[in-house]
């Protein structure tokens, strides 16, 4: 069966994010739209549609991947709040979103949108340099 996250080259995954790296327990994705600077997807390694599914050592080390993920991108450019949101209705693979808002900006004090009518998309030098300063922030 074919899923979003499993599958290494999914067309659909690929569309719309970049695979930033591996960290202990979740892979880091960059996503394509920036109209929130710095937002990402954290998805678990293992194929598992709920966290009361993980281990307690899946649980540890993800919740740990998903704050230092998340920090990394609040150093790197200084959202004024973080938002965490995992959905997964119709991609039932564990995930998070990691939606930076920045006070006065895009969607600032309501909630995000999943797929933005209006996305910012970068060129692939922009793209690159982001993905590397997580990389490097987190040692990925
Ligand atoms: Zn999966």
């Amino acid at each position: 069966m074919s899923c979003f996250y499993c599958d290494a080259n999914h067309e659909g995954r690929n569309a719309i994010m970049f695979e930033v790296g591996e960290m202990k327990a979740s892979t880091l994705y960059l996503f394509k739209d920036q109209a929130h600077k710095g937002r990402c997807v954290l998805a678990l390694k293992e194929h598992k549609k709920e966290l009361c599914e993980c281990t307690p050592q899946e649980l540890a080390d993800y919740s740990e991947d998903l704050a230092r993920a998340s920090g990394a991108v609040k150093e790197l450019w200084g959202c004024t709040k973080l938002n965490l949101a995992s959905f997964g209705d119709s991609n039932p693979h564990l995930h998070f979103h990691i939606v930076p808002k920045y006070e006065g900006g895009f969607e600032f004090g309501g909630n995000f949108l999943i797929t933005n009518p209006n996305p910012v998309h970068l060129t692939d030098a922009e793209y690159q340099e982001m993905i590397a300063a997580l990389k490097e922030k987190l040692g990925i």
